[in-house]
């Protein structure tokens, strides 16, 4: 059965564009759309609720308040640590992204802040906390998701890297999984 529009449960494709202050910060093409599993928390929560009901075909833009996106800039988030603590030390250039493992083994990313003699001041937040985000939005595809796909919580695509944490941040997919995909 052809799906209409977009609900939960539905896999959409969709080209986009997203501009924040005026500059582009990412885009995927009509020829090289993203999937992802509607109804999933898969996107940022003013992107998903603007695509609620769409169809294939339809263009649109939408501004998404930081709330709505990546959420506020959180002060808190900015850490001072010792340089002895962070492996590869010597690499850090102020700007670079880092992960960072805590205790239980979970990897967190962050931005190089500043380097001292002493310490390094890493920035926990996501780049686009706070920022207000303006897509350009295409909807390409619709169809309906698998069981598979439903139980993940996340789409399973022809290129789907389960991996790539633009689009899958947790990390409970077995390998198995890999294996069973289409
Ligand atoms: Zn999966």
């Amino acid at each position: 059965m052809a799906v209409e529009k977009i609900a939960d449960g539905v896999v959409v494709s969709i080209a986009y564009v997203l501009k924040v202050d005026g500059q582009e910060v990412e885009r995927a093409d009509a020829d090289d759309p993203i999937e992802y599993l509607h109804g999933a928390a898969n996107i940022v929560p003013g992107l998903e609720e603007a695509l609620n009901g769409r169809a294939v075909g339809d263009k649109f833009s939408v501004t998404v308040a930081p709330e709505d996106g990546y959420g506020p800039y959180d002060k808190t988030e900015v850490e001072r640590i010792p340089r002895k603590d962070i492996p590869g030390v010597e690499q850090l250039k102020r700007g670079m992204m880092v992960e960072m493992e805590d205790d239980e083994g979970y990897i967190y990313e962050a931005t190089v802040m500043e380097i001292t003699k002493d310490s390094v001041v890493l920035d926990f937040n996501h780049t686009l906390a706070g920022k207000t985000l303006n897509f350009d939005v295409e909807v390409v595809g619709l169809r309906e998701a698998d069981e598979e796909e439903i139980a993940h919580g996340h789409a399973h695509s022809e290129d789907w890297d389960e991996d790539d944490d633009d689009w899958d941040d947790d990390d409970e997919d077995s390998d198995d999984d890999v294996d069973r995909r289409n």
